[in-house]
Order: C-alpha cells, then sequence, then structure tokens
C-alpha cells in the first residue's frame, strides 16, 4: 500500500471532495481518507446547498461545486438552483440535490480526477516536525498505517489533524451552541395535501411564507411550527421543521430534530443519535396521525449525525461576521460564499439569524447591536483563514475554518464549504508543484489558477 503522497486529504465531506478533486486535477499524487462508505459527509444528507448566490442574485459560488451540481441534475438528482421570492432578508437561493445520485457522480468525478480514494479509513494522529506536519496515522482494515505527504488538508470538519498537531483552536460561543441534528427521510407522502395544509395553517407570525420563484417545489413554506398548530403536543416536538424535496414524488426530507451535545464526547454524541432517531421516529408518526397526505408515509431514512459546529482553528486571520457582512475585500481572497449567519439554538430549537434575532442571542463579535444583517451579502474568504499558526505545510477547509462562532455559523454553508475545499486542494497541489508549502505559496498564483478553474473570487451578475 502506498505511504507517500504529495497531497493528503484527510475528510471526504463537503469541502474534502472538492479539495481532493482539486489537488489531484493540479497533477499532484493526492490520497483522499474518508471514514464512512461514501463521499460528502454533510453535503450527502439531502438538505438544500444554500450559499451560491447572494441577495442580488449574483453567483458567488462556482467552479468544481457548480460542475458537480451540473452533473447531479443532468442525471435526474435535483432540482439545481432555486430562487427565493421573500425570505424576510435571510438567504436567497438554495440547490436541490438527491443525495444518492450526487454520491455516485462525486465517485465517477474523483476518480475521473485520478485522486486516490481510500474510504473505510479513519485518521488518528498527526506527526509534526517543527512547522512541518510529516505524518499521519490512519486506521483500516490493513490496520494503522503511518502516511506521509508534502502537504497536508483537514477537512474533517472537526479539524482533527490540526488539533492533533498542536494548532490553536476555539470551540463553542460563550453560553451559546449550536444544536446537532439528524436528518431524516420520509416516503409515501402525498405532496399535495400536506402543501395545501401547509399553506393554511402554516404559522409565519404574519410573515409571508417564504416561496419558490422557479421550482414547483413541494412544500413552498419550507418551515413551519407543528406546536402552535397543535398546542396539546408541542412541547415534545423541537420548534422548526425544514422540508426539502428533490423531484421524486411522495419523497421528502425533514430537517427538525434538535438537541444539545458536546459533539467531540463519544459518549454524548452515541446518546445524542440514540435521541435524535427517537426524536425522528415520533416525529413521523405525529404527521402520520396529524397531517393530511401522511397517512400513508413512512420513514426510510435517519442520516448520521449532523454536526452544526466543534472546534475552530484560530488561524492566521479570524473572519468575523463584520467582514460577511460589509461584503470586505481581502487582498487574499481564495473563494467565496453567501451563506448567512444561521444559529441554531442546541436547547430550544429556534433559529437565531437576523436582525432582531442576532439582537436576542447577544452578540459576542464586534457588531453593534442595533445592527441588521444586509440582504444576503456575498463575502470573500480570505486564505489565511485557512491556514493555521505555526504550521507550514497544513491547510484546513470546511465548518472548522478560521471564524468567529458568529461567521463560522454563515461559513459552515455548503456553498462556501465547497469553494474552500477547491481552494485548499488547489492550494496545496500548487505549493508542492512549485516547490514550497502552502503558507508560503506564491497568493496571486494560486487566485489565477482558482480563476482559470471557474472559480469565482468577486460577485457575478446573474446571466453573465
Ligand atoms: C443538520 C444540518 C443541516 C444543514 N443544512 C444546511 C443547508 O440546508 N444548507 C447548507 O448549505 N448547509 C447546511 N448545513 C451545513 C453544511 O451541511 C455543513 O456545515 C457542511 O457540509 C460541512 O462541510 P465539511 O466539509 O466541513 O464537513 P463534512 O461535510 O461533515 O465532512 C467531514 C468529512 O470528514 C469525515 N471525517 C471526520 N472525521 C474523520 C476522521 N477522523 N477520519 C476520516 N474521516 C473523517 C466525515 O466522515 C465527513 O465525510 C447543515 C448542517 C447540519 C448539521
Amino acid at each position: 500500500m502506498d505511504t507517500k503522497w504529495d497531497v493528503i486529504v484527510m475528510g471526504g465531506g463537503t469541502a474534502g471532495l472538492f479539495a481532493g478533486i482539486a489537488s489531484a486535477r493540479q497533477g499532484a499524487k493526492t490520497l483522499l481518507v474518508e471514514r464512512w462508505g461514501h463521499l460528502g459527509g454533510n453535503i450527502a444528507t439531502g438538505m438544500n446547498l444554500g450559499g451560491f448566490f447572494d441577495g442580488r442574485d449574483h453567483q458567488v459560488v462556482s467552479g468544481i461545486p457548480q460542475e458537480l451540481l451540473d452533473r447531479v441534475v443532468k442525471r435526474g438528482g435535483g432540482l439545481g438552483h432555486m430562487f427565493f421570492k421573500n425570505v424576510d432578508r435571510w438567504i436567497s437561493s438554495t440547490a436541490s440535490m438527491d443525495p444518492e445520485i450526487f454520491k455516485h457522480v462525486a465517485f465517477e468525478m474523483i476518480q475521473e480526477s485520478g485522486c486516490k480514494l481510500w474510504l473505510y479509513t479513519s485518521f488518528i494522529r498527526g506527526f509534526r516536525e517543527g512547522m512541518l506536519v510529516q505524518a499521519a496515522e490512519v486506521l483500516n482494515k490493513a490496520g494503522v498505517l503511518r502516511l506521509e505527504a508534502k502537504a497536508f488538508v483537514d477537512t474533517t470538519g472537526d479539524a482533527d489533524l490540526a488539533a492533533s498537531v498542536g494548532a490553536p483552536f476555539e470551540r463553542g460561543g460563550g453560553k451559546r451552541q449550536q444544536a446537532v441534528t439528524c436528518i431524516f427521510r420520509v416516503g409515501n407522502v402525498n405532496l399535495e395535501p400536506v402543501e395545501r395544509y401547509m399553506e393554511e395553517r402554516i404559522n409565519t407570525e404574519h410573515k409571508e411564507p417564504w416561496k419558490f420563484l422557479n421550482a414547483p417545489l413541494r412544500g413552498k413554506p419550507k418551515y413551519w411550527t407543528p406546536w402552535k398548530v397543535f398546542p396539546e403536543i408541542a412541547q415534545r416536538f423541537p420548534k422548526l421543521f425544514g422540508v426539502y424535496y428533490h423531484g421524486t414524488p411522495g419523497d421528502i426530507f425533514i430537517n427538525c430534530t434538535h438537541t444539545a451535545i458536546d459533539s467531540l464526547d463519544p459518549e454524548d454524541i452515541t446518546a445524542g443519535t440514540m435521541r435524535l432517531r427517537k426524536q425522528a421516529m415520533e416525529v413521523t408518526q405525529f404527521l402520520k396521525e396529524h397531517v393530511p397526505g401522511f397517512e400513508n408515509a413512512y420513514l426510510t431514512h435517519v442520516y448520521d449525525l449532523g454536526v452544526r459546529e466543534s472546534r475552530r482553528l484560530i488561524g492566521e486571520y479570524v473572519f468575523t461576521v463584520g467582514d460577511m457582512i460589509s461584503e470586505r475585500e481581502f487582498d487574499d481572497v481564495v473563494g467565496m460564499g453567501a451563506y448567512p449567519p444561521d444559529l441554531h439554538d442546541a436547547t430550544g430549537g429556534d433559529i437565531l439569524i437576523h436582525g432582531k434575532g442576532w439582537g436576542q442571542a447577544s452578540i459576542e463579535e464586534e457588531l453593534p447591536q442595533e445592527q441588521e444583517l444586509p440582504y444576503n451579502s456575498g463575502y470573500q474568504i480570505p486564505y489565511r483563514s485557512l491556514l493555521p499558526q505555526g504550521l507550514d505545510n497544513l491547510l484546513v477547509a470546511g465548518r472548522c475554518i478560521s471564524a468567529t462562532f458568529e461567521a463560522q455559523s454563515g461559513t459552515r454553508g455548503m456553498g462556501p464549504c465547497s469553494a474552500m475545499g477547491q481552494a485548499a486542494g488547489t492550494a496545496a497541489a500548487l505549493a508542492v508543484r512549485t516547490g514550497t508549502v502552502p503558507k508560503k505559496l506564491d497568493v496571486s498564483l494560486l487566485q489565477k489558477t482558482l480563476l482559470k478553474d471557474g472559480v469565482l473570487l468577486g460577485r457575478r451578475p446573474a446571466g453573465t
């Protein structure tokens, strides 16, 4: 088994998939390591991809993520980008993608790129000498293997590799904590009565429900609050309820289970997963009993634990909500995103997002309390937020980059995570090719390469 690589990408999820493809396409001998039996991590749980377009419908994420999305849609695996008509200033579009067709296309693209993939392989620990990560130990059916590489990309979501070699990181947000969730999939739903019911009974607190402009999405009003409709059983359920539909009749994905845990504690994640699976069963039963259209529905899948935040790198730059909402321009921009701050309260099931929500959440960043988030900004992500302090040949991409607790609630969106993945993989490969380390890489060379590969480093007006 080959143990010497140019680039090792640790974690084949949202960011890691694109890092692996990008690195291999640049000609680097690349290994992608993933603990599960499929690629995509949280992108493969049936949620809509957010953060590709800003509130003015300017595209900010393209490149390999857009290529993948196009291929999935071409195979009938989703409705692609969908634009909202009115969303109370929060998010302006999301992309629908079926997770099973995605997984298939992800394998195809990894194979075509020449990136070597090891599934069912878990990262154990890294080894460091001075400013360099020398090696990483992984565990699979062949035993414990020591792998060496010239550059490493940590896309584990939890910054496992970075933390293991002593990169500084933070956790949490003061008293606030984001909930973990198991998304679940329900089949054989008669969508027409469900949609009608939601239109009639949805509690929008006098706001117009969310509507898609260009897609025949069932369950148009995306969120509703069952407990206000059924006060007698309300307290047993999380407050918010998201329904996602990717074009297969009768088949929906539900985002509503919530619990508070320490997502790095093995006992907690086990107990949390059990609680969330129970919630998925109960909510499905509740829908069958109370909501027209669910009479013959059944639970088809409960996805693995979805973690919104754990470790956050303290890198060469810490990205802030201020940077995000002011659309600050960075000389070292390597990707963009438009997924807005999105904090899911761990205990009450509330989503603390815009305007008043932020006030209640008592934002601890430098943002003035009274300032409302502008309508879905398209923000630049600086290269320095992917670079750990004190290590030269390691990049971090995905939800664990260097950002404040509040800013991470936006950069964790799949659009920005995908863009960061492509940037990190490209950077690692370019560093190897030019005989340097990612920390010392010529950023203008990286930017030119990314632009050539279709990455957006500025906002692209729709239709151009
Ligand atoms: C419930 C929920 C709903 C969400 N809804 C949306 C939404 O609607 N729209 C949106 O845009 N975003 C949404 N997000 C956010 C977004 O999906 C994630 O933040 C993003 O996908 C994270 O990408 P990532 O690459 O950092 O991590 P992941 O996609 O989780 O990838 C990490 C990968 O690393 C692997 N890994 C971890 N540890 C190891 C190890 N030790 N060894 C080997 N492999 C390892 C994992 O198996 C996984 O494949 C949601 C998040 C959650 C939790």
